[in-house]
């Protein structure tokens, strides 16, 4: 099984679509358990023009960051409403 932080460091290749089919299922498979890192995903996605163009500014956006804290937040409320 795929961690975050692997995959993470497959996003760009797997942007790229330069990954080999077995470890995009894996990554499928990661993405389809993990909301944080489908929230990741698409900041990266949207950001990543972004940071082309301020090379020298990267860094983890506020939005990033207030999007996983959200959903922790949420998911955590969810667990203990169960
Ligand atoms: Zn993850």
């Amino acid at each position: 099984m795929i961690c975050c932080k692997e995959c993470i460091d497959l996003l760009h290749d797997y942007l790229e679509g330069s990954l080999a089919q077995e470890t995009r299922d894996a990554l499928d498979e990661h993405f389809r358990e993990c909301p944080p890192c489908i929230a990741f995903l698409n900041t990266y996605k949207s950001t990543s023009r972004l940071c082309r163009e301020t090379l020298h500014q990267i860094e983890i956006p506020d939005e990033v960051r207030h999007t996983l804290q959200n959903f922790l937040k949420e998911h955590k409320i969810q667990q203990e409403g169960m």
